[in-house]
């Protein structure tokens, strides 16, 4: 590792290499504005080597067959990211803006700890299982099932929680015996080059078994997801562009696995507790400024206590700190990009120009001259029909909506073509879990509880995606079934 703990080259067929052509793209820390280095810049013919290494290494290798040995591998890996911990901590903080206090959370420890749950189960998976002796048509057979690997993935992941996105496809792929060409998103590629490097220098991964692609732009990343020697796709990123990945898929009918938008909902029941209400809402909307596909970014209120919760949401977001992502006090950021930011701000006045009320923010703070920075912003009287009730906004705008019960607070939570998260609070456990039940989303909160972990599958329903990510399922996920019937002999049992 360098001393500043990221990487400029990318990782094919197992050697740390500059793009073919030399072409690099400049990698700008989005607090500061400033570019921090550069990131090869891949084009058709890095990608075809990664692909191709990545089938090779498939089709002529044990790997696939060796799942102790894979084992072995990714325990190297998260002890090689443990050790480099604090050395790639700032540069998590440089390329994504994260607030550094999450990278003690989801932007880097808990990934790296979840590694090695993911090498747990792989170790005590069962990967044949006997479902014992039938005769179907009088033929008696002994029935296994056999779990294999897919073959090669394409993964390609977004730019908001780089370091876990990464991991979150990288680990279980390659547990469950497949070979990767990993293609991040152009905004955060030393998360992506740092894990190529370690996987390079500190493991014994075999070359072409784990490729890192580096792009400016779409172009690698389509030709990732067209290519008929890739088996899979696993991807997360926006619903516009997981659709055009389903459809270029088609061509070899890959497996697509899609983790995407959403536009989940926080339901207060008429008799919760508004502190909490606001306290979570606020804390949601801020976390990484609003950059996640799970934030609770719609707040639905019961109609009669509708002042009351906004006004307490209003109080707690005006003393929120934030600003300077290395400081340990601040628990929210920049945005990614400045074409992010322009996105949330013309989301906004979208909003007021449709009869939204500003209750707090909604532009530029003024004592941060330098950084994407947006205020954390607060939409009253928003209509749940509307492009700010139904679109994914991708900032810290949390838009507030009435309701007038528990049917309707579930009617308006289920109106989104998203059905990714949620949360209920009540004060009774009872009747809030009866009201997350009836949400259509892969995952729910009820009086605050955390889903997130690696054991707990995490995906959507409707557009916010096809699959689950972590978890037996997430793992799951990489794998075939392959059933095996041998013929059996009178006496088996
Ligand atoms: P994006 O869809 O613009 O890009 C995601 C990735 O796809 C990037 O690597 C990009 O280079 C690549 N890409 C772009 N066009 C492509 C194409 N035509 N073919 C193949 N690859 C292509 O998303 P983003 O702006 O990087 O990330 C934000 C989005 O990600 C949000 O919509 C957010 O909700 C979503 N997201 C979802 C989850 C989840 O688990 N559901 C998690 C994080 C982010």
């Amino acid at each position: 590792m360098t001393d500043a703990g990221h990487d400029e080259r990318m990782l094919i067929d197992g050697r740390l290499v500059p793009a073919l052509d030399g072409g690099t793209f400049e990698n700008r820390d989005p607090a500061t504005e400033e570019v921090i280095g550069v990131a090869p810049d891949g084009g058709a013919a890095d990608m075809d080597a990664a692909i191709r290494a990545a089938r090779r290494a498939f089709d002529e290798t044990a790997w696939a067959a060796s799942p102790a040995f894979r084992v072995r591998c990714l325990r190297q890996l998260q002890e090689a990211l443990v050790e480099h911990a604090e050395r790639l901590r700032p540069v998590v903080v440089a390329e994504t803006g994260t607030p550094v206090t999450l990278t003690h959370g989801a932007q880097l420890d808990l990934p790296v700890e979840g590694l090695g749950w993911v090498a747990d189960l792989a170790e005590r998976y069962p990967w044949t299982t006997d479902l014992g002796i039938a005769a179907p048509y009088g033929i008696r057979s002994r029935r296994h099932l056999r779990r294999e690997p897919v073959g090669v993935v394409g993964a390609i992941t977004p730019w908001n929680f780089p370091m876990q996105i990464n991991l979150a496809k990288v680990g279980p792929a390659l547990a469950a015996g497949n070979t990767v060409v990993l293609k991040p998103a152009p905004d955060t590629p030393w998360t992506a080059t740092m894990l190529g490097r370690l996987a390079a220098e500190e493991t014994d991964l075999p070359a072409g078994v784990l490729n890192v692609v580096t792009s400016s732009g779409p172009a690698a990343g389509r030709q990732l997801t067209e290519d008929e020697r890739v088996d899979m796709i696993s991807f997360t990123g926006s619903t516009a562009v997981g659709r055009e990945v389903m459809r270029a898929g088609a061509g070899n009918l890959k497996k697509v696995f899609l983790e995407l938008g959403g536009k989940s909902a926080l339901l207060a029941l008429d008799d919760a507790d508004m502190r909490a209400v606001a306290g979570n809402a606020a804390f949601q909307i801020t976390t990484h400024a609003g950059q996640g596909c799970a934030i609770l970014t719609r707040l639905v209120l019961p109609r009669e206590r509708y002042d009351e919760g906004l006004g307490l949401l209003v109080e707690t977001l005006r003393g929120w700190p934030y600003g300077d992502p290395s400081d340990p006090a601040t628990l929210m950021g920049p945005l990614i990009s400045e074409r992010q930011r322009r996105r949330v701000l013309d989301h906004v006045e979208r909003a007021v120009a449709g009869g939204a009320r500003v209750a707090l923010g909604g532009g530029v703070p003024a004592h941060l001259p330098k950084g994407h920075y947006v205020e954390p912003t607060v939409l009253a009287d928003v209509d749940p029909d509307s492009p700010a009730a139904q679109e994914e906004i991708f900032g810290p705008v949390i838009v507030v909506i009435p309701h007038d019960g528990d049917d309707d607070a579930v009617r308006i939570a289920n109106n989104s073509r998203y059905g990714l998260s949620g949360m209920v609070i009540s004060a009774s456990g009872e009747r809030a879990r009866a009201v997350a039940d009836r949400v259509r989303t892969g995952t729910i909160s009820v009086n605050g509880g955390l889903f997130y972990s690696p054991d707990v599958p995490f995906g959507g329903y409707r557009q916010s995606g096809v699959g689950r990510e972590s978890g037996v399922a997430g793992f799951e996920e990489y794998l075939e079934i392959k059933a095996v019937a041998t013929a059996a002999r009178g006496d088996d049992e």
